[in-house]
Formats: C-alpha cells, sequence, structure tokens
C-alpha cells in the first residue's frame, strides 16, 4: 500500500513514512494511492470478530506486510487492552430509530484515544525499530492534546509538546494534560485559539528545515494512521447491529469539527460498508454546515461553545473530501487551496454540490439546542450524553427520517464538561479517574501566539 499527497508533490510512501511524514512535504494531505474495498463476503466474515480483531484486519489492508502481522497485532491488543468496556466501542440502543456508539471508554474518556493508543504504540515501535527520537508536536482544543499524551507519557524514544488555548479547555481536560509529571512532556497554554494553534503547528511543519532538525511528527488528525483507526468503529458498529438483526440501512451522525470522524466514516463508506446518510454535526462554529448545505467554504467569526472540541473554523481535513470530490485530481486541489489562501473562501459550483449533498447531511446545533438535547434525552431515556454528542443527536433528530435507522457517535464521557451539564441542573458523579485528578499539581507554561516564542521553547525542550 501506498501513500501520495493530495497535491501531488510527494513521492509515493510507504504506511510508516506517512504516518512520520504527518503534513505532506507539499503542504497537502497524505490519503492512500488507492482505497482497499471490502465485500460484501469479507464484511461477513467480520461478524463475529472483537473489536481488536476487526482492527487488524482493517489496519492490515492499509499497512500490508509492512509491520509483520504479530507485531501489529500486539500493537494493536496493547492499544485497545486500554479500554475500559469489553468491547472497546459499544453500541447502546436509545429508542428504535436511534442508538449511540459509544466511543469514550479509552484512558481520557474521549474518542481520541481510539487513534491515539495505537499511534503512541506505532510511534514507541518506529523508535525502536529506526534507533531514533521521535518529537511529537501537537495542537488541541483539550482531547487530542490529553488523549496523545496519555498514549506517549514515559515511553522511551518520544517527546512530545503539545499546545492548548490558553483557558479555553474544560478544566478536566485541562487537567489531563497538565497533571501529567513524565519528564517527556511539554504542555504550552497559548495566548488565542484553538484556531491559532492549530495555524503555528502548521506552520512549523510547513518550515521544513525546522521539521527536519528536529524530526517533528504529527499527532493531529491530519495524520493518517488516526483516520485509519477511526474507520474502524463504524464497521464494528455496523456489525454489531447487523448481528442483532438491524437490516435497515444505518445512518450515521457524527460531531465533527476538523472534518477527521466524518471523513473516517467517508473512507468506510468508500470502502465499501453500506452506510445510509452520513450526517455531518457541527456547533455554531458552522463552517462546514454551511460548506454542505450552500456549497460555499468560508470561515466565520469564531464562537465558543459548549461543544468546545468542535470551536473550529478551519477544518484540517477537509482538503482530503475535495481531493475525492475533484476525482482524486491533485491539480484541481491545489488550485482551490491557492485559491483558500489568497481570498479566504473556496465555492463549489452546483454540478458538484449534488454530489457533496449525496455524501452529506449536515446541520449546525445552538448553543440553547446543545443543552436542551442534553435534558430532554436525561429526562426521557436516562442517558447523560455530552455536549459534543449532543450536537450529533441533536442533528440526527432533525434528519433521519421516519423508518431509518442512525448510530450518533458519542465523542467524549459527560463527566468532560460538568460546567455545560449542570447548566441543565443535571448532576454526576465523576468515574473514579476523573476525580482523582482534582488537587493533582499542573505542569504547564504560558506562552504568547507568535511562531518564534513556540520555536524557541521546543529548542528548549527537545
Ligand atoms: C475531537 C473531537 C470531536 C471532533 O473530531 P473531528 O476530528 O474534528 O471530527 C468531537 N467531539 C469530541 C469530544 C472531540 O474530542
Amino acid at each position: 500500500m501506498e501513500y501520495i499527497s493530495t497535491r501531488g508533490q510527494v513521492a509515493p510512501l510507504g504506511f510508516i513514512d506517512a504516518i512520520l511524514m504527518g503534513l505532506a512535504d507539499d503542504g497537502g494531505l497524505l490519503v492512500p494511492k488507492a482505497v482497499p474495498q471490502v465485500d460484501a463476503a469479507t464484511l461477513q466474515a467480520w461478524g463475529k470478530l472483537t473489536y481488536a480483531e476487526l482492527a487488524l484486519e482493517i489496519f492490515t489492508l492499509y499497512i500490508g506486510n509492512e509491520i509483520p502481522r504479530e507485531e501489529l497485532q500486539r500493537l494493536v491488543e496493547d492499544s485497545y487492552g486500554t479500554f475500559r468496556d469489553v468491547d472497546v466501542t459499544p453500541v447502546r440502543r436509545i429508542n428504535n430509530g436511534l442508538y449511540v456508539l459509544e466511543l469514550f471508554h479509552g484512558p481520557t474518556f474521549a474518542f481520541k484515544d481510539i487513534a491515539l493508543q495505537f499511534l503512541g504504540n506505532l510511534y514507541a515501535y518506529v523508535s525502536k525499530q529506526t534507533n531514533s527520537i521521535i518529537h511529537i508536536l501537537g495542537a488541541t482544543s483539550g482531547d487530542t492534546g490529553a488523549s496523545a499524551i496519555e498514549g506517549v507519557r514515559g515511553k522511551e524514544g518520544i517527546r512530545i509538546c503539545i499546545l492548548h488555548p490558553s483557558g479555553k479547555v474544560s478544566k478536566v481536560q485541562e487537567l489531563q494534560m497538565t497533571t501529567v509529571d513524565d519528564a517527556n512532556v511539554l504542555n504550552l497554554a497559548v495566548d488565542g485559539t484553538f484556531d491559532d494553534c492549530q495555524r503555528i503547528i502548521k506552520e512549523l511543519f510547513a518550515d521544513v528545515a525546522f521539521k527536519h532538525k528536529y524530526h517533528l511528527r504529527a499527532i493531529n488528525s491530519i495524520n493518517i494512521a488516526r483516520i485509519l483507526a477511526q474507520t474502524v468503529y463504524y464497521f464494528y458498529a455496523y456489525l454489531q447491529l447487523a448481528q442483532q438483526g438491524q437490516s435497515e440501512r444505518m445512518n450515521f451522525s457524527v460531531p465533527t469539527g476538523n472534518f477527521g470522524d466524518i471523513f473516517a466514516g467517508y473512507l468506510a463508506k468508500r470502502m465499501g460498508l453500506p452506510i445510509g446518510k452520513l450526517i455531518l454535526a457541527t456547533n455554531e462554529n458552522n463552517i462546514l454546515e454551511r460548506f454542505v448545505n450552500e456549497g460555499v467554504y468560508e470561515p466565520g467569526e469564531f464562537r465558543g461553545t459548549h461543544s468546545p472540541s468542535m470551536d473550529i473554523q478551519v477544518a484540517s481535513n477537509f482538503e482530503r473530501y475535495l481531493y475525492y470530490l475533484y476525482g482524486e485530481d491533485p491539480v484541481q486541489v491545489s488550485r482551490l487551496m491557492g485559491q483558500f489562501t489568497t481570498e479566504g473562501s473556496i465555492v463549489i459550483p452546483s454540478d458538484r454540490m449534488n454530489q457533496v449533498q449525496a455524501d452529506f447531511a449536515a446541520y449546525g446545533v445552538k448553543n440553547d439546542e446543545c443543552l436542551d438535547t442534553i435534558g430532554n434525552y436525561f429526562a426521557k431515556y436516562d442517558y447523560l450524553l455530552d455536549p459534543h454528542t449532543a450536537c450529533g443527536v441533536a442533528a440526527s433528530d432533525r434528519l433521519t427520517e421516519e423508518g431509518e435507522v442512525t448510530v450518533a457517535l458519542s465523542t467524549a464521557h459527560p463527566a468532560k464538561f460538568d460546567e455545560s451539564i449542570r447548566l441543565r441542573g443535571i448532576e454526576q458523579t465523576y468515574p473514579e479517574q476523573i476525580g482523582a485528578l482534582f488537587g493533582k499539581a499542573q505542569h504547564q507554561k504560558q506562552v504568547g501566539g507568535s511562531n518564534a516564542e513556540i520555536k524557541a521553547e521546543l529548542e528548549r525542550f527537545f
């Protein structure tokens, strides 16, 4: 299996080199040269696999024999052995038309663990194989940082620096990141928004001299390994429900900001998983909703919401979808992304919009509607949604039609966002791992938002 750039200027790479490159050297994103196909017979044969067994099969399609199967199996088992639920990502029935796919049973109680437990182990494997130090640099709106740190803390051969927007992550998220005292972890609290953090990272990675000097590695969802790991639970949910006799086409409703999680669903569909609608749920930062419904991709005003992990205006994975929308043509993608840089927007012509609207349905959830959804589902079903999941469920309520079945992805445990849950007068008890964070010493450094300042911090740390 080979990987190429959406902008066409990178010679085809193997899986490990693609992981190590992160953002493509030509500024594009890496994608598989050909999307592996899963036929109905294979899908059926996968029906009784455990989560880890299924992950092994899917990863093998993307990795080939670059990692020996026994090694890969060990990596997968180590990664998913840390989850608290035997099913790793269990599916809960809420009513006839709605299931919730719980993706938050990993160490940091958010779905990012599914990809980052694996990526952390993969980096440790690569460090050992190549006998080199891996320097990880990432930006987070809250969950990625905690999860990435948890994936590599204390691991030999790895150092990690995470930028988060100072004061704009939830208390639990901040504690999860900053109470880690392993020497290979550096937290920078940046004076700015998540988009600022993400821009800094993108620019440092685009500084090829700096990137190569420190062998900088990415953990953001621009890393193709994350997307691949996230395709697994679409298959797993489908297979679990199929086993239970669910024969309708299943929609998936996906709370997304960076277009990462929804792109994983799109990829699963391209691989052959018979998905119905892919419902793209956003919050008030609704660039992606406007893209799907109006054909204009243009950042709006930043809004702080109850679902901060989706408070994103520029969706870093969007380019991957553009690539497929434009028939895998890197010339067109380069032209459109160039236009985005110079003009600040991309307008999709109406003939292509038919395809966009065949691929996705979208709905942006307002702050009050998000909280109402949490309140209503708690009252009616005794099921507590976190605010991100509530966006997906609210979008599903809007866009699921009579007789259809939707699986809403639950991307975080509600304990991570207690500030919002309390606004509807709901009291929850923290899982003991979260309660234990309060009162621990925090380690973080406050910094301004200039690239030079961040670079200086990194030079000191690496
Ligand atoms: C990261 C995150 C999302 C959005 O994921 P994308 O990669 O932007 O699709 C949604 N919910 C939670 C809780 C998250 O941490």
